[in-house]
């Protein structure tokens, strides 16, 4: 299977009337193009839990996630890449016809197990698995190890010549991490992609030691909730692409983009600012889409 080359990543300028207009410099952290299956940030916050699972002599991962779930996808590659063994513990009832994303796991040699949305609530392992051997990765790699892991996806260039970060967030490790890499004079801006998810601040806050008031938290931007969708989010992630070449995902960095270029028309960054839009992969999971909604 392909190697993650992190070597791919690039830090992509992108030219906007409005950019001009507001004289900002918007760039793209391009974290998509690491790896075809693990992307984006998945690679990120998986990499150091992959070094516990070294450490403590495991032979299996075990996760948790959707039928559409990027976490799920990666970790199966991952471990079929590493050598591991690899579980998923999938919420809700098995589906006649799968996934792409429950099929491409399952080439990967994931075991598939499906349980009940109760069960899935509280994580319940179904009692048939033997844990002995297992390393348990949290829902969407969250916790410490993923946020540290996370942290690194600012390692490889210069950040410190941006005034802000933006991401997107489901579970906010990857914000957390993001948050955690920055200085205080640099600001983070964060677009949640669940509806009414009130709690994400404090998610992230429990992951980082160095909360200050850098922090700004976007829930407006969901599009009725996680993983739904309409034209018009389509369509700006089709016209995105035309001006930018850049193609979005329509769970995370779809509307992560929208809110960011609402934000920018609005004028909410003061003229000099020059930000750093993260990538975070996510585009297998395009595949749910009617063909043709998209033209990339
Ligand atoms: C999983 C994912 C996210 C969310 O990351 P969190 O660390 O859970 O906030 C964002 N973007 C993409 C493309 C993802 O696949």
């Amino acid at each position: 299977m392909q190697a993650i080359d992190i070597n791919k990543i690039t830090v992509d300028e992108i030219v906007l009337p409005v950019l001009q207009q507001q004289g900002i410099s918007l760039s793209i952290l391009r974290l998509d193009k690491i790896h075809p299956i693990i992307t984006g940030n998945k690679w990120f916050k998986l990499r150091l839990y992959l070094e516990e699972v070294e450490k403590q002599n495991k032979e299996t991962i075990l996760t948790f996630g959707g039928a559409w779930s990027n976490h799920i996808v990666a970790s199966a590659a991952v471990a079929q890449l590493y050598g591991y063994n690899s579980i998923g513990i999938i919420r809700g009832e098995e589906p006649t016809i799968y996934s792409a994303t429950l099929n491409e796991a399952k080439k990967r040699g994931m075991q598939l197990h499906f349980i009940s949305r109760e069960n899935y609530k509280v994580k319940k392992v179904p009692n048939e698995i033997e844990l002995s051997g297992v390393y348990i990765i949290p829902e969407g790699g969250y916790g410490n190890i993923g946020a540290a892991g996370a942290a690194t996806i600012l390692d490889n260039f210069d950040k410190k010549k941006y005034t802000h970060f933006c991401c997107a967030a489901g579970t906010g490790t990857m914000a957390a991490g993001v948050l955690g890499a920055i200085n205080h004079t640099q600001q983070l801006i964060v677009y949640s992609v669940l509806k009414g998810h009130n709690q994400l601040k404090g998610e992230i806050e429990k992951l980082t030691s160095t909360v200050g008031n850098n922090i700004v938290i976007e829930n407006d931007f969901h599009f009725g909730g996680y993983a739904k969708k309409n034209t018009e989010l389509l369509d700006f992630m089709n016209d995105f692409y035309k001006k930018t070449t850049v193609p979005s995902d329509f769970v995370y960095t779809g509307k992560f983009f929208y809110g960011l270029m609402e934000y920018i028309k609005r004028g909410y960054f003061q003229k000099g600012s020059k930000i750093l839009a993260i990538h975070s992969g996510g585009l297998q999971g395009n595949q749910s889409l009617d063909k043709g909604s998209l033209i990339f």
